[in-house]
């Protein structure tokens, strides 16, 4: 289905963005992985994506943190058909103790840098008539909780981001829109479970149900397919006029 595309993913060396990676693969795009840490790990990650999938995968090394690196990495590639901003950190703290350098970061990463790469891989897009912008925001995007300021204010800003960039590539082959996930089981969030079993002397089972899924009606996570899934049908002829929305992946979170 989307032979012959080359998909930009940030931040796709691990979790939803390489999941998201995976399933354009296997739907024929050509695929650029992303980071900032150019290990030789994260090279053989793209020779065993494209090994399994025929495609062309390259990994580029490039900080999200940083607008100049967010610009090259698009140019890097030679622009793109499919471009899904995915970078994303988490810092959690009171907004009177948190950290300006963790604020700014947040921004930069979670917010700032998609400004740039959309910035940047447009005009390719506009010249040819078609285009895919998918932002991994988060229920966080469309929802708050206490103490994550910095994220929330990020992930709105995300929703609001792709509103923007809808209304001004509407009627252009090109659409942007934001996915919205609950909790996903990527690595980040299973890390999480053994502090959280002793915190709350739960068993695994127990704390995922009643803590980490407390919000998620569906006390399920998502899974990084599914939100590869959902990255492949905005990518598809049935989303042609679907632009300027938010899709939520979260359990029924966001219905509550
Ligand atoms: P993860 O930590 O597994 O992945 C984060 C990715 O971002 C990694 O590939 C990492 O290398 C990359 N990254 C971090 N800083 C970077 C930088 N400066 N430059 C380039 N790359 C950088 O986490 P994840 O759970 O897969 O999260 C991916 C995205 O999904 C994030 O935007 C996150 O906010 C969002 N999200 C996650 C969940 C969840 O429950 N896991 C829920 C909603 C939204």
């Amino acid at each position: 289905m989307l032979q012959g595309k080359r998909a930009i993913i940030t931040g796709s060396n691990s979790g939803i963005g390489l999941g998201v990676a995976e399933e354009l693969a296997r739907a024929g795009a050509d695929v650029v992985l992303n980071s900032f840490t150019d290990r030789a790990e994260d090279h053989a990650l793209a020779a065993d994506l494209a090994a399994r999938h025929g495609v062309v995968v390259r990994y580029i090394a490039a900080d999200m943190s940083k607008g100049a690196d967010c610009r090259a990495l698009i140019e890097k590639a030679g622009g793109c058909d499919i471009l899904v901003n995915n970078a994303g950190i988490q810092f959690v703290a009171p907004i009177e103790e948190f950290p300006t350098e963790k604020w700014d970061q947040i921004i930069a990463i979670n917010l700032t840098s998609a400004f740039h790469t959309t910035a940047a891989a447009l005009p390719a897009m506009r010249a040819k008539g078609w285009g895919r912008i998918v932002n991994i925001a988060s229920a966080h995007g469309l929802t708050a909780s206490p103490f994550k300021s910095a994220y929330i204010a990020a992930k709105h800003g995300v929703v609001g981001l792709s509103k923007t960039v809808a209304l001004e590539t509407a009627g252009q082959g090109i659409t942007c829109n934001a996915i919205c996930p609950g909790y996903v089981l990527t690595p980040l969030v299973e890390a999480q479970i053994p502090d959280q079993m002793k915190v709350h002397g739960m068993d695994r089972e127990t704390v995922i149900r009643e803590v980490m899924l407390l919000r998620q009606p569906s006390r399920q996570f998502a899974t990084v397919e599914q939100i590869g899934g959902t990255t492949v049908y905005l990518c598809s002829g049935a989303a042609d006029q679907v632009t300027g929305t938010t899709i939520s992946v979260d359990g029924g979170w966001t219905a509550l």
